[in-house]
């Protein structure tokens, strides 16, 4: 068998593999289905892209985007490596000649789209070129859990039992825990290995600011910043231009840039983003997609994104070359309960909502938390680290408040309820609350109905929050967010004291804003 080294060198022209890519190859060569789950940039074609060209038999990858498609092809022929795909942007001749090379050997990879795959006329042909992997490129399609559900990938799900003599892997940037569960068990079955890689980005610092005055925590934040250029993402269309505006008063360069402004206007901005250097850009999230400007030095949030993946690839957008770049996120009640609004309006599934209400819930537990953000944001995604020693809460550690025993309420009513209901039910079962759902399962007879009567709502789930991004407790997310139990929350019934950053003062009349 060739070399994955010797083959990154001669057929790719790179010298070192990039962190987490030669084990996933390795894995892949092995014969043992992997999901690989890093970030956008990181390198995740070329871990398939380099078995293609050792393993004995074609490659497959399933690709939900033209577009994508013809780029991967392109950027393999370019390196001199031929590849192929299928799809209905190009002739039938075209296929036919595509499809040939594959069988002929001429070209060890090939393009395709899931709804294609799966046609009984393209899953017998298959048969007969018996591929040697079928790789699943942005995984996340595959689960009704993630961001992204598409229902012609849920039919993949046949591949592993229609071609048990083939392996399987599959990539994604975005997956939380249940996500990446609900992938590898959908793809492989059983015996799926998850591997997480790179979602740490060492040179972002980050920290969060409860809000107060925005536009003047803002611009005290760009003091510290001048002709650097970076990002100011905001909610509204109308605040990007009233923020650039009253930026461009104080002096700087200051653009905005949203979805209602023309494209022209939009395109103007953009360019000179790029090209000129010390532009702020105020933006809505619709700036962000596709820009690679490497010397971003900071991405400050006037308000909360959507959830823990928007905001990692919202602050992702800093410090691409390496340098150290600045993130800031303002955190402000309102906030809270805009977002939760939007969620509830979107005339979504409860389903859906309900996983987008989770969502939201890490990121707020995010904020809240008094340990190393980064390790808490890497947690989110699966990947373990040391404290940071960069990040708000490690260079000044936070004011904390004893919460064992409101956290060992918490726990008991967790594990007496069974591990199946979420915070709302868990909160009402500690604090001893007369609730029709507690009479449906009489909850009230239980030891820990009432254990924490004492204390407020708005305490208990912030205890939860910020266990939850801790790590202390578990959050199911396929089972509508029911809180469970882990190692480290064993360790505090047993004695072990937990702190927790108290609410901000009005969170309890946010929260009943918000459930009103
Ligand atoms: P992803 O799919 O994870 O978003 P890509 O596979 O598109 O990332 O890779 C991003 C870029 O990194 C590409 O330009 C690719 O050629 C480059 N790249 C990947 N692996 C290496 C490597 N080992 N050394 C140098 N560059 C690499
Ligand atoms: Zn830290």
């Amino acid at each position: 068998m060739a070399n994955p080294r010797d083959i990154l060198k001669a057929q790719f022209g790179f010298d070192e593999f990039r962190p987490g890519q030669e084990g996933i190859i390795s894995k892949i060569l092995e014969g043992q289905p992997v999901l690989a789950v890093m970030p956008t940039g990181a390198g995740k074609s070329l871990c398939y892209q380099v078995p293609s060209q050792i393993l004995d038999g074609p490659t497959i990858v399933v690709s939900p985007l033209v577009a994508l498609m013809d780029n991967q092809v392109a950027g393999l022929r370019a390196n001199g490596i031929m590849a192929s795909c299928l799809h209905s942007g190009q002739s039938r001749e075209d296929n036919i000649t595509q499809w040939r090379d594959v069988t002929t050997g001429r070209s060890k990879i090939l393009y395709v789209s899931p709804e294609r795959l799966m046609t009984d006329r393209m899953l017998s042909a298959m048969k007969a070129l018996k591929p040697a992997l079928f790789v699943v490129d942005e995984a996340h399609c595959v689960s009704k859990w993630g961001p992204a559900f598409r229902p012609e990938y849920a039919d993949l799900n046949r591949l592993h039992q229609l071609f048990p003599e083939t392996n399987l892997a599959a990539f994604t940037a975005t997956a939380d825990e249940a996500t990446r569960q609900d992938i590898s068990t959908q793809l492989f079955g059983q015996g799926g290995e998850i591997i997480v890689h790179g979602f740490d980005r060492p040179n972002l610092s980050l920290a969060v600011m409860p809000v107060d005055n925005r536009p003047r925590q803002i611009n005290n934040l760009l003091i510290n910043q001048k002709g650097n250029s970076g990002i100011v993402y905001c909610l509204s269309r109308k605040s990007t231009e009233t923020y650039a505006q009253s930026l461009r008063q104080s002096g700087y360069k200051a653009l905005a840039y949203h979805a209602g402004m023309t494209a022209e206007a939009r395109y103007e901005n953009l360019e000179r983003f790029m090209a000129e250097p010390g532009i702020i850009m105020v933006a809505t999230i619709a700036f962000g997609m596709g820009i690679d400007k490497p010397d971003i030095r900071f991405v400050y949030h006037v308000n909360m994104p959507s959830s823990m993946e928007a905001y990692y690839q919202e602050i992702g957008r800093a410090g691409r070359d390496g340098l150290p770049a600045e993130t800031v996120l303002l955190f402000g009640l309102d906030d809270i309960r805009l977002r939760r609004q939007f969620i509830t309006n979107d005339g979504s599934e409860r389903d859906h909502q309900m996983r987008e209400f989770k969502r939201l819930d890490a990121l707020i537990g995010y904020c809240e938390t008094t340990a190393c953000r980064k390790q808490a944001l890497l947690h989110y995604f699966g990947e373990t680290i040391q404290p940071c020693g960069n990040c708000d809460n490690c260079l000044n550690p936070p004011e904390q408040v004893e919460a064992s025993q409101a956290a060992r309420a918490i726990i008991a009513a967790i594990e007496q309820t069974g591990q199946r209901f979420g915070t709302a039910h868990i909160v009402s079962v500690a604090r001893g609350e007369d609730t029709p759902r507690i009479h449906q399962f009489n909850h009230d007879k239980l030891p820990a109905f009432g254990r924490a009567k004492d204390l407020g709502k708005a305490f208990l789930q912030a205890l939860i929050r910020q266990a939850v991004a801790r790590g202390v407790l578990g959050m199911d997310i396929s089972r509508y967010g029911a809180l469970t139990l882990t190692g480290m929350s064993e360790a505090i019934s047993s004695g072990q004291p937990f702190n927790i950053r108290p609410p901000m003062k009005s969170t309890a009349k946010a929260e009943r804003q918000a459930r009103a």
